[in-house]
């Protein structure tokens, strides 16, 4: 595969350089820094969302006929690199990479009409209610209760590690609505609208400190049948392609480049306990190599599902190994920032990563971020189904053991 850029791809590399000096502001790129998460703080994520739906530029990954940028894979892979060396806030992927392609491909023309323009707009904020407490890898085994009742289905049960859930206007979720034949068969794939009454959310904390998921619960909720997205009962259909998108499609070469060259520039005012300074050490040298190595070869495994994607193919089965590769060798990046920041581990301040904070750490800030990226990230390798539970997808439908 030919990395290198030619002359059309360098133009558009200072095209994008223009706009993101004019447009992302310091303000950004310092909170955009402050980020532990694949989640951005959703004011943080939803101002830069407007600012490049302004531009045209805010989905590349959609076809052009709704919205996308018609960008070519390297173009896209400019793009995120380019955000990434910035640290350009990251979108929320529950509208734009997951929910949205889903509705292209299984919604009716009046859904597509109706959410597609809202979510390339910002106006929805969505949330994933799939994991229910003893539902996370047997996910077919989901209990959350669907009864049709006239134009509307009442709901009651509960969702579980919704992340951004505190913040959404808008769940797509997986319902109960059929107990017969195999578990697969009798779930629903449905939209709806969380200030719904008898939807309660409820806040839990993660390890670095962070209001990031929560458990939501229903009781007796009405929503309108409308919402279901695809068929009744065949919602497995839906939820299977847009676990595809979920972990295929997130683009983390350029995330581990970043965070791997703020672990190098860390290196540079770090002591390497020798009277040296550890960027100079070659044990830590050697790391950081090592992983400059395993980045590239990720990236050219995130340009084969972009590839894939930008002629109209799903990212199948192989979007399993693109996300245990790539959460693995995130979380081994971060783990060399940890190794990095030594002592400075010890003080937990989350209060410092807040958008616009005027709290300061007791080290240095990159040390502050450094663990909350490790402890957040130890997550990655759990979410969108758990690393185990891809090695058996990659060893049955990719190996056909
Ligand atoms: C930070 C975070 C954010 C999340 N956000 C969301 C969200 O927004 N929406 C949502 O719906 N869900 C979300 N999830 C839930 C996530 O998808 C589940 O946690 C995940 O699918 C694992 O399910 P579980 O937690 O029930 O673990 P379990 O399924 O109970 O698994 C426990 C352990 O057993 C292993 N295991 C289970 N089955 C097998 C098997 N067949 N073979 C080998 N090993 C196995 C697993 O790998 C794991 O190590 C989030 C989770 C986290 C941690």
């Amino acid at each position: 595969m030919d990395m290198s850029l030619n002359a059309a791809d360098e133009a558009f590399r200072q095209e994008v350089i223009e706009f993101l000096d004019a447009e992302l502001t310091p303000e950004l790129r310092r909170d955009g820094a402050k980020s532990a998460s694949v989640f951005s703080e959703k004011e943080l994520n939803l101002t830069w969302h407007k600012i490049l739906y302004k531009k045209g530029w805010v989905a590349p990954s959609w076809p052009v006929e709704y919205g996308g940028t018609g960008w070519s894979v390297m173009q896209r892979y400019i793009w995120s690199s380019e955000c990434a060396k910035r640290n350009a806030p990251n979108l929320s992927p529950m509208g734009l990479a997951m929910v949205g392609p889903c509705i292209m491909h299984f919604g009716t023309q009046e859904q597509k009409d109706f959410y597609l323009p809202r979510i390339l707009a910002g106006e929805d904020y969505w949330c994933q209610g799939y994991s229910e407490p003893g539902s996370g890898s047997d996910l077919a085994s989901l209990q959350c209760r669907a009864v049709r009742d006239g134009d509307d289905y009442v709901i009651n049960g509960t969702k579980i590690w919704t992340t951004h859930g505190h913040y959404a206007n808008r769940m797509f979720c997986l319902v109960r609505t059929n107990t017969d034949g195999k578990p697969q068969q009798g779930i629903t794939f449905l939209l709806l609208e969380m200030d719904t009454p008898g939807i309660k959310v409820e806040p839990i904390i993660t390890l670095a400190g962070d209001h990031e998921v929560n458990q939501v619960f229903f009781d007796d909720a009405r929503v309108p049948a409308t919402g279901v997205i695809g068929q009744e009962n065949d919602g497995w259909t839906v939820a299977k392609l847009l676990l595809e998108f979920e972990r295929g499609g997130s683009g983390m070469a350029p995330r581990a480049r970043a965070i791997l060259e703020e672990v190098k520039t860390m290196a540079t005012t770090e002591a390497d306990g020798d009277g040296g300074a550890l960027i100079d050490n070659p044990d830590f040298l050697q790391k950081i190599s090592a992983l400059e190595m395993q980045i590239e070869a990720q990236q050219v495994s995130e340009f084969r599902i972009m590839s894939a994607l930008s002629s109209g193919q799903n990212p199948g089965a192989v979007s399993s190994m693109i996300k245990c590769a790539g959460t693995e060798l995130m979380q081994q990046v971060n783990e060399l920032g940890i190794e990095a920041v030594q002592y400075y581990v010890a003080p937990f301040e989350p209060g410092y990563r807040q958008p616009g904070s005027n709290i300061d750490p007791s080290g240095p800030g990159y040390a502050n971020v450094a663990v909350a990226e490790y402890l957040n990230n130890r997550a990655s390798s759990i979410y969108g189904g758990s690393n185990e539970v891809q090695r058996n997808i990659m060893a049955k439908l990719v190996l056909g053991l």
